[in-house]
């Protein structure tokens, strides 16, 4: 299973600006398959534990507040190298360096807002999934 899957979860904004369905839209496109998905609001706990890498970092306290500010959609996604192929649908943090035709770039406000999170490693992937999805809500 590791390296086939990866976590990933439209962000607040994404969400409020109607942009569920094209983005969906593109992961089924650049073939996906979604295997769980959950629309929700995330917890200042849960924030906290899923961003816990960036505690440090002077962003973080504005990171769970933006991420907690309304719901989000949460999925489980496959396909053969997961974790490399997302991240380059989506395009770099800062969507004004993403590349054209990438989610960023096309969907983000801004480096905070930058519309979708994508596991960083297969590792990850492992964690976030199940830190959303127990096995019987995956299909
Ligand atoms: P994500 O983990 O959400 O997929 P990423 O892996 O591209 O994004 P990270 O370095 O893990 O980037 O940062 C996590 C999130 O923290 C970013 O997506 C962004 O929302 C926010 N962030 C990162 N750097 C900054 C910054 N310098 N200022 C404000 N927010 C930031
Ligand atoms: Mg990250």
């Amino acid at each position: 299973m590791a390296g086939n899957i990866t976590f990933s979860m439209i962000k607040p904004y994404a969400v409020k600006d109607n942009h569920i369905g094209p983005i969906l839209s593109m992961i089924n496109e650049a073939g996906f398959k979604i295997s769980a998905l959950i629309m929700t609001v995330i917890t200042q706990q849960q924030a906290e534990q899923f961003y816990g890498v960036h505690r440090s970092k002077p962003f973080f306290n504005d990171l769970v507040e933006f991420i907690t500010s309304g719901p989000v959609v949460a999925m489980v996604l496959e396909k053969p190298n997961a974790v490399e192929d997302f991240r380059k649908l989506i395009g770099a943090t800062d969507p004004q360096k993403a590349e054209e035709g990438t989610i960023r770039k096309k969907y983000a406000r801004s480096l905070q807002a930058n519309a979708v999170h994508g596991s960083d490693s297969d590792e990850n992937a492992v964690i976030e999934c199940d830190f959303f999805f127990s096995s019987k809500d995956r299909f």
